[in-house]
This record gives C-alpha cells, structure tokens and sequence, in this order.
C-alpha cells in the first residue's frame, strides 16, 4: 500500500516497521562483516570459506545489538508515530485518530 504525506502529499513515506527491518538487517549484516573480517587463515585453505563460516557464525550474537538500534530507530525518529515523511520529516499515524466530537 501507497502511503501519501498528510502535509506535503509525497509518497517518501517511510513506516516504522519498514525502518526498523532495515535498520536491524544493516546490523546484522556489519556484524557477519566483520565477523569475516577476523578470520586468520592461510593462503593453502579453501579461500573465504574460513571467512564465510565467520561470518554466518558472528550474525547471531550480533543480533540483540541490532535490535536495540532498530528499537532506538524507531524511539528516536518515529517519536511513537507509525510514520516518516523523507520529504518534508512529518511524523504521522497510519490510522487517523478518533476524531473528537464536536462540543454541544
Ligand atoms: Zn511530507
């Protein structure tokens, strides 16, 4: 689904759910980097597979730290609002609020 700007009608809107993937797949992947950044291995081995299981075995404890940047992305930017305008930085909900009823 499309998602338009509630102020200046862009469809660079990005959801909270959208950025916080992004952000924990960033961190996992700087951890399976560099986890196949510490490989010591000689030049008679099969090369890059040391690196590669490095890799793939950094990934998982690199995990809750990437969680906690994805919860942070979304405390910090989103400010409890479901949305982010890339264009003009509004923040919005998905589903408008109840709308307050008129006073009598
Ligand atoms: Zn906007």
């Amino acid at each position: 689904m499309i998602r338009q700007c509630l102020i200046c009608d862009s469809k660079a809107v990005l959801t909270l759910e959208a950025a916080r993937g992004i952000t924990l797949l960033i961190g996992l992947a700087d951890g399976a980097l560099r986890g196949s950044q510490n490989t010591h291995e000689n030049a008679q081995g099969r090369p890059g597979y040391n690196s590669l299981l490095n890799g793939l075995a950094a990934t998982a404890p690199t995990y809750p730290s990437a969680l906690r940047v994805a919860d942070d992305v979304g405390k910090y930017q989103f400010a409890g609002f479901d949305c982010l305008c890339l264009c003009c930085g509004a923040r919005f909900d998905e589903e408008p609020a109840e709308p307050v009823p008129p006073p009598p």
